[in-house]
């Protein structure tokens, strides 16, 4: 056999498959919605660029430390005091080739063979590979649209066991939306500090939030919960650029030092230029994070209106990211069936909820300008009438 086991086991991606037929339609000229999506629509920041030109007009061309050039995670530890309460020295934290990689990386470090690694489900459709690929076993825990798609602790305690190595907590989440409060989190945090787990929380989508929601960093919550948190974070979604590929990861000093060891040599340090592209957005004018929420928050509102009016389907609000995640129960179809003939038949290219384990829903990004999403759900909103 050629491949090893670890990669034969990943699974293709039914998303890229859709939004790839989506992109070819286009190519050909179909007049085609893309509710797809999965990154902000608005450029980079013109001071972020302007930053990152500079960056190269001065040389600033070269390795840095593999961690993360020292003023960044200096303005990261910074950032997390102000913004999350969070007390963590720049060598606990490491910057990464987006948080994807940062994540990836605390899986490497914390997950030996067999090690179970609970997740909500629906779920952001990389988590479970990442744990597989690091030999771990992705525990899912169901939720329930009836609360709104957050984890309760006696669900996430009816999975705890001895093996339990870690959750995976993702507030703002991708695809529900779903924030989870105060009182939640803590409830969740009482469990990983009696049963000593790791918690990951992935905080990418913290900036988006909506209807005056508050985010909170779980590693806040006091020394115990500190001690086995890591707090994710990056500038793709708050500052949208996605394409920089800057990621950051905090957490208990001695994971945080193998990490990296470990990043010091598979990877070394993300781009140069990037990570100054990323100072700037951390360091700069915070107008632009609040400019762009307000036109999410405006097209999630409109999106919300008009996805009400359509008998067949539901949602849950979601009160933060930027995707509503459409119940299609109604509609006696399985997620990737309805994708793909809303795509050829309605030329609006949405995500199949199968993925992220829930069949029955699909995934509706409002990361495209207001026109688009009027024209989509009008499209949307025929086809279901003709088809029913
Ligand atoms: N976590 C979640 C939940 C995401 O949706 C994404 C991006 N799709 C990421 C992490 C990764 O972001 P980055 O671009 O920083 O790798």
């Amino acid at each position: 056999m050629r491949l090893a086991r670890r990669v034969r086991e990943i699974s293709s991606s039914v998303t890229l498959d859709i939004t790839s037929k989506a992109k070819k339609m286009k190519k050909e000229g179909i007049d085609v919605v893309n509710f797809g999506a999965g990154e902000p629509d608005f450029d980079t920041p013109r001071h972020v660029k302007d930053s990152a030109i500079a960056a190269i007009n001065e040389g600033f061309t070269k390795y840095t430390p593999s961690s993360g050039m020292p003023e960044l995670r200096e303005a990261i530890s910074k950032k997390f005091k102000v913004d999350n309460s969070l007390d963590y020295a720049p060598a606990q934290i490491i910057v990464s080739n987006g948080a994807k990689h940062s994540l990836y990386n605390i899986f490497q470090a914390i997950c030996d063979a067999g090690d179970e690694v609970i997740i909500p489900s629906p779920y952001w459709l990389s988590y479970p590979e990442m744990v597989k690929l690091n030999e771990g076993i992705p525990i899912f825990v169901n939720t329930k649209k009836e609360n709104g798609f957050k984890v309760t602790a006696k669900e996430l305690a009816s999975k705890i066991n001895k093996k339990t190595k870690a959750f995976i907590l993702n507030s703002p989440s991708n695809p529900t939306g779903c924030v989870y409060g105060e009182k939640e989190l803590r409830d969740i945090a009482a469990l990983a500090v009696k049963h000593k787990f790791f918690i990951i929380s992935d905080e990418i989508y913290e900036k988006l939030i909506y209807d005056d929601k508050k985010h909170f960093s779980i590693a806040s919550f006091g020394k115990d919960i500190y001690d086995l948190a890591f707090t994710v974070n990056g500038v793709s979604k708050s500052y949208s650029m996605t394409g920089w590929r800057i990621g950051y990861a905090a957490g208990p000093a001695d994971v945080m030092k193998a990490i990296s060891n470990l990043q010091s040599h598979a990877a070394s340090n993300p781009s140069s230029i990037s990570q100054r592209a990323a100072l700037a957005a951390l360091t700069q004018d915070q107008g632009c994070v609040e400019e762009m929420r307000e036109e999410f928050e405006k097209r999630r509102n409109l999106m919300l209106e008009r996805i009400s009016r359509i008998r067949e389907i539901s949602c849950v609000r979601p009160e933060g990211a930027f995707y509503v995640f459409c119940d299609i129960s109604g509609l006696k179809m399985d997620s990737i069936t309805l994708s793909n003939r809303l795509l050829d038949e309605a030329k609006v290219a949405v995500i199949p909820g199968e993925p992220f384990g829930a069949d029955s829903f699909i995934r509706l990004s409002f990361a495209t300008g207001v026109s688009n999403i009027e024209k989509g759900i009008n499209r949307m909103e025929e086809w279901i009438n003709k088809a029913h």
